[in-house]
């Protein structure tokens, strides 16, 4: 097994990975290619810790993409982005009959609140954390404390997707507060793996150079549109879940919150079920037709999809 292969087992099965190799191969010039290839006409196309898995030569930092997210120091160039993606995108649609769908965490998922930001009249959450399945406490370090209430629906939400997207999440939290997130709704690493983006890895916008996807067959589901400034077209932006007042917010001092009122948003009528119908609409939309023999990703894209999705009925 060679290095390239050893690094690319932890990211991919042996199918995609080969089918990765012999793309790269076949886009790269003539006249390199084997992996026996020399360093003067390889592409470095996987690098990990500034060392190009195919020829070992040292490689600058930062030439490439970092996915440090899906294995610890790993670079890869232009090309090997464009190809990983584009091939990760057929199998998956052909082999698995699976888009993908990447996720916000706060306020699609859930919202966070520090505990004193609590208003006075949300108190009494603070007692209820522990015997509630929606309700969270959890230490931030620096001796605060943090109360996640996640949204109605959320599990059914994420059990149904997952049987037609592979998923992503992408938030801007840092990956300590991704990871104590990911504890409550993904305890067992079912949905989201690895495919955990968070600030550490993208801190100033969000971006599908970093989803290793074909963008043809990515939807995007965030209430805050402007962090896309360049794949609008792949985002649903879902209504803002605001569970709690949160004393340091502006524009939703006016009116109670939910958890004031002790109500909360529906369940099954609510933003993530109306969502899931969407991408269902999408997903059913972009596999008509069939999977009989490989897809033709070239005639197919969840952008056109969600374009006439969002066209009110
Ligand atoms: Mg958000
Ligand atoms: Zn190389």
């Amino acid at each position: 097994m060679s290095v390239m292969q050893q690094n690319l087992s932890v990211l991919e099965p042996k199918s995609k990975r080969r089918k990765i190799d012999s793309e790269i191969n076949s886009s790269s010039s003539s006249s390199s290619s084997s992996s026996s290839s020399s360093s003067n006409n390889c592409g470095h196309f996987f690098v990990r810790y500034g060392i190009c898995c195919n020829c070992r030569s040292n490689v600058e930092r930062h030439r490439g993409r970092a996915f440090d997210y899906l294995v610890d120091g790993l670079e890869l160039s232009d090309v090997a982005v464009k190809v990983t993606k584009r091939v990760t995108t057929q199998i998956t649609c052909f082999n698995d009959k699976k888009l993908h769908l990447v996720l916000d965490l706060d306020h699609t998922l859930l919202h966070t609140v520090m505990v004193s930001n609590l208003t006075k009249e949300e108190t009494y959450l603070i007692g209820e954390a522990d015997s509630r399945e929606d309700l969270w406490m959890f230490n931030g370090g620096y001796s605060s404390e943090f109360l996640i209430k996640l949204r109605p629906y959320v599990h059914e939400f994420l059990k149904e997707a997952n049987e037609m997207f592979s998923m992503y999440v992408y938030t801007m939290g840092d990956r300590d507060y991704a990871n104590n997130v990911l504890k409550l709704i993904d305890p067992e690493k079912i949905y989201f793996g690895h495919r955990v983006i968070t600030r550490n890895e993208s801190p100033y916008i969000k971006t599908l150079d970093l989803v290793l996807a074909d963008e043809c067959g990515v939807v995007i589901v965030d209430d805050t549109p402007q962090v896309w400034p360049d794949h609008k077209r792949n985002l649903l932006e879902i209504t803002k879940y605001n569970y709690f007042s949160d004393k340091t917010r502006r524009d939703v001092k006016y009116s109670k919150s939910y958890a004031e009122e002790k109500i909360d948003e529906g369940r099954n009528d609510g933003s993530l079920a109306n969502i899931l119908k969407v991408i269902k609409e999408v997903y059913e939309g972009f596999f008509s037709g069939g999977v009989e023999k490989e897809l033709d990703i070239d005639s197919k894209d969840v952008r056109l999809l969600l374009h006439d999705a969002r066209r009110p009925k």
